[in-house]
């Protein structure tokens, strides 16, 4: 049996403050996803053919599409459109590390090699 330190407590309070914190962006998430989904509609926006960080052309019907990523998901409609590569490198572990939740998960992963792997 082992007992409580301080640090398993403190550990705890993070992994629990890193949930909440998750579950409240999937629901802005979501929210963000009705908003373009209905300013698409509208004609407010328009989806381009091509990805705005590698420039990559997209054609119709083919693999690679354009998709709309969400920088900041209290603001649904400040989009990136990215291609299909770019986006999915944007939702890496280290870009989330790096770009979403810094002062939550530095903490957590301090003293481990993720962030120079
Ligand atoms: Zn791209
Ligand atoms: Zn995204």
């Amino acid at each position: 049996m082992i007992s409580m330190t301080t640090s398993h407590s403190e550990g705890q309070a993070l992994a629990d403050r890193l949930r909440r914190e998750l579950r409240e962006r999937n629901q802005a998430k979501r929210r963000c996803h009705t908003a373009v989904s209905n300013a698409r509609r509208d004609g407010k926006l328009v989806r381009p053919n091509r990805c705005e960080n590698c420039d990559r052309k997209t054609v119709p019907g083919g693999a690679s599409k354009i998709v709309a990523h969400h920088e900041n998901y209290n603001k649904p409609l400040d989009i990136l459109w990215l291609c299909t590569g770019c986006h999915s490198f944007h939702h890496t572990k280290l870009w989330r590390i790096e770009h979403e939740l810094p002062e939550i998960v530095e903490p957590m992963v301090a003293g481990h090699s993720l962030l120079h792997a």
